[in-house]
């Protein structure tokens, strides 16, 4: 196999919250174009690894290298630039917009658009190009089969086409990796389906993932690769079925 630099490289991470130390020295690898899960105990410090890279928290060390690119400490929508995303909740404010309408907030052209708008002379550029973040949104809408709800509100969607809201709006963003915290919590058997087969055609085109879920199974038997944290640190990693069977990941499940 030969070797390839990482998409994403975490090194030393650390955060402490009051004497709570949530992340403590956390150092991985994710490999682009797979999907990697991250698992472990509930408090074992996965979100705020997640809020870390992206810098929604920032660290109290560590650094944090996506594309080769050192991207430690910069604004959250500035690391989302370089092609690195996390999904958020719908918020309260996007509820009240309609599906449609949350996808094209969330277009990072929509930014530049706003920036070619104010610039005489480029209103034509400005046209084709909103144009072209439409097309994008229905495309997208439709890759998730929820096109048919453009135009209802997020407020009204189910848990599991909110879940499939929250990851077409970060496709909107054009990343290349995306870090998403629980993506199947509250999600039917018929739309974590739809989700995981959506994930996987996704990962083909040359996504990379980095997942937080607390179904094991689930990571297991869909991911190439597994990072175990426990207290902070990250207790074990590799395929699938070494770190089912290692005991330190077992005592860690069985010991809470
Ligand atoms: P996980 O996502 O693995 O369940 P978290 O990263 O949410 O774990 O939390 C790790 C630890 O940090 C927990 O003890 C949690 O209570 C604490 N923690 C997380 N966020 C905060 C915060 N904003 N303020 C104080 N403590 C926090
Ligand atoms: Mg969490």
């Amino acid at each position: 196999e030969a070797v390839t630099d990482p998409k994403l490289s975490v090194t030393g991470l650390e955060k402490t919250f009051d004497g709570i130390t949530a992340v403590d020295g956390v150092s991985f690898d994710v490999q682009a174009g797979e999907m990697t899960g991250l698992i472990g105990p509930n408090g074992a410090g996965k979100s705020t690894t997640f809020n870390c890279i992206t810098n929604l928290i920032e660290p109290d060390a560590g650094s944090v290298v996506f594309d080769g690119q050192d991207v430690t400490g910069l604004p959250t929508h500035r690391v989302a630039r370089t092609g690195l995303v996390r999904t958020f909740q719908i918020a309260r404010e996007l509820r009240e917009m309609t599906v449609l309408e949350n996808m094209m907030v969330s277009s990072k052209e929509q930014t530049e658009s706003a920036i070619h708008a104010v610039t005489p002379g480029l209103r034509e550029n400005v046209r084709t190009e909103e144009e072209a973040i439409l097309e994008q949104a229905w495309e997208t809408l439709e890759f998730f089969d929820i096109e048919h709800v453009a135009h209802e509100y997020a407020g009204t969607l189910s848990g599991g086409q909110r879940k499939l809201l929250e990851l077409a709006r970060a496709l909107m963003a054009d990343p290349d990796m995306l870090l998403l915290d629980e993506p199947f919590a509250g999600v039917n058997p018929t739309l974590e389906e739809r989700l995981l087969d959506r994930l996987h055609a996704l990962t083909d085109q040359g996504y990379t993932f980095l997942i937080v879920e607390h179904d094991i199974d689930l990571i297991m038997n869909n991911c190439v690769r597994v990072l175990v944290m426990h207290q902070g640190q990250l207790l074990a990693e590799g395929a699938p079925e070494t770190v089912r069977d290692d005991e330190r990941v077992i005592d860690a499940y069985l010991g809470g």
